[in-house]
């Protein structure tokens, strides 16, 4: 008669000895690591995706080893058309790079793939027909109306809700009973025979969480659903095996399965790999902190990050900021390295609850960065933003890109360089007023916002200045007609003889420069006036200092 592994698994496959050649140990030097992210084509990038990606491709690059991409796409009902693409193409983008996986249009680099779970199905099956011609697997038929049932059952006796000892009605059926289960054609699920007991502990050592007590699985878990596709658990045993993966490093809600997954390991007489499991990003919540939500935080998004502008290298080097804190310290000793040579420890990425997600930090960092850029970066890379977020700011650079360019680099370069612009959409009302068909400043606004002066007044200080304003002016000479003005109209040249005697003037020579500013940029705060003055041209200038005329 055929037996029941044959009768579930009629096709032929691979043996594990055939597996095990087909996927040969690695020949890789003492120490390197074997490393993987494995997400999920759900149609949303969690960050927390990026920052495994991240962390996973450093240590595999820092220690001579492999960093692979592995697509988990077994849940089929949760697929997203484009959800795939979407993870590769994010990761290309950021820069965080992989020697191996699964790669756009379907296809894969390695030896090791496919590196599409759904791709898979035949060393799977392998696996758990393995497991089933051995007894440590068997075929359960409950339907889900008798699992209900079982489940009431267990929550009305107070008792752990599962499949487990008494409860795994199928686990001692017999062979007659598992046969004629199969003659009827019946739905069916392969479930692993737990060898554990609740009552006893397992103690293992997770890279980062330390020494761990957990209570045994004895949860006959399904490793094969019914239409012929693992659960998450089986998959990733097998392929972090047939991969040669050396360590996962994933986020902590996995942690409470490490029992199982050892247990799957030897059940497969397989050495397991080392797990590292991170603590995810964290918020604030009114005074509390908890885990960056999918549902509630705009910023658990990838895909956030690239709507609002945030250059890519921002938040990497933000995201490294979190996961170790000598990043920081490193990056500033040593800033014009990549921030991908930065060498992650373990001991660094330790020790910590889960990271706060700060965006002033975020910001800061942002705002360093596009700093550190040429005119010429900042304009080529919000141009490539605005082309794909805003149409409106795409339109305006590219009406005069010599304008936006000079706007650009006012104040640039060295450690003063300005440090205004946070996101490429930032770019927009840092360059528009320097276009009259975006600058409306009525001459109301403008007196409104110039209090400390009468509109006579006003009007009478800059029909003054105009007739001295002279474009040619080095900056020397600009500034000294500035002072003149002040002089002349009751300001104080020095802020000490106002602070003494404030009474006796206006105000200081700022808030003459505030004048310019008011009237050219419509703005209390502008970069370098005299720059701003000198890309603008004459014609500007005198038309908007007229306004208030
Ligand atoms: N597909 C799993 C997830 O998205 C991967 C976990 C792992 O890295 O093993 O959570």
């Amino acid at each position: 008669m055929t037996s029941i592994a044959d009768r579930i698994f009629p096709a032929p496959l691979a043996s594990l000895a055939e597996l095990e050649q087909r996927f040969p140990q690695r020949d890789l030097p003492e120490g390197a690591m074997v490393t993987r992210v494995g997400p999920s084509p759900t149609g949303f990038m969690h960050i927390g995706t990026l920052y495994t990606g991240l962390i996973c491709s450093q240590f595999a690059r820092q220690t001579g080893g492999v960093a692979f991409l592995r697509i988990e796409d077994t849940d089929r009902r949760r697929l997203v058309e484009g959800a795939e693409a979407f993870l590769i193409e994010a990761f290309k983008r950021y820069g965080v790079t992989f020697d191996e996986g699964a790669d756009l249009d379907g296809s894969d680099r390695g030896a090791y793939g496919p590196y599409r779970q759904s791709e898979r199905e035949a060393v799977y099956k392998a696996c758990v027909k393995a497991l089933v011609e051995k007894g440590l697997a068997y075929p359960c038929f409950a339907t889900s109306e008798e699992l209900d049932a079982l489940r009431e059952q267990q929550d009305k006796a107070g008792l752990r809700t599962g499949y487990y000892g008494q409860w795994a009605t199928w686990r001692n059926k017999s062979e007659d009973e598992i046969h004629a289960a199969l003659d009827a054609g019946k739905d069916f699920v392969i479930r692993l025979r737990a060898p554990g007991k609740h009552s006893r502990k397992i103690r293992f050592e997770d890279v980062l969480f330390g020494f761990r007590q957990m209570p045994e699985n004895d949860h006959d878990v399904v490793i094969l659903k019914s239409e012929g596709l693992p659960t998450y658990h089986f998959a990733h045993v097998v392929d972090d095996h047939f991969m040669r993966t050396t360590h996962v490093i994933r986020g902590d809600e996995w942690l409470v399965s490490v029992p199982l997954h050892l247990q799957l390991f030897e059940a497969m007489g397989w050495e397991p790999p080392a797990y590292a499991h991170i603590a995810p990003i964290n918020k604030m919540d009114e005074g509390s902190r908890r885990k960056l939500s999918k549902r509630k935080d705009p910023e658990a998004s990838v895909a956030y990050f690239e709507q609002q502008g945030y250059p890519r290298q921002a938040v990497i080097d933000y995201l490294l900021t979190l996961a170790d804190a000598a990043f920081e310290p490193w990056k500033q000793e040593n800033p014009d390295t990549d921030s991908l040579d930065f060498p992650m420890t373990f001991k660094g990425l330790k020790g910590s609850s889960g990271p706060l997600f700060d965006f002033v930090k975020l910001g800061n960092i942002s705002r360093h960065y596009i700093a550190s850029l040429s005119a010429q970066e900042v304009y080529d890379r919000a141009l490539a933003w605005a082309d794909a977020h805003d149409d409106a700011l795409a339109a305006l650079m590219r009406k005069d890109p010599e304008q936006v360019r000079s706007a650009l680099d006012i104040e640039r370069g060295g450690d003063t360089s300005r440090k205004d612009i946070e996101t490429w959409a930032d770019v927009s009302k840092e360059v528009s007023y320097f276009f009259d068909d975006h600058f409306a400043l009525q001459a109301d606004e403008a007196r409104a916002m110039l209090s400390y002066l009468t509109a006579d007044e006003l009007a009478a200080m800059m029909g003054q200045y105009l007739e001295m304003y002279d474009p040619a002016d080095d900056r020397e000479a600009w500034f000294a007609k500035l002072r003149t003005l002040a002089d002349q109209n009751g300001f104080a040249l020095r802020p000490n003889d106002y602070k003494k005697n404030p009474d006796a003037y206006r105000g200081v020579v700022a808030d003459v420069a505030k004048i310019f500013r008011v009237l050219l940029t419509g703005n209390e705060r502008s970069p370098d006036l005299y720059s701003v003055m000198q890309v603008m041209g004459e014609d500007k200038v005198r038309r908007r200092i007229a306004l208030v005329m």
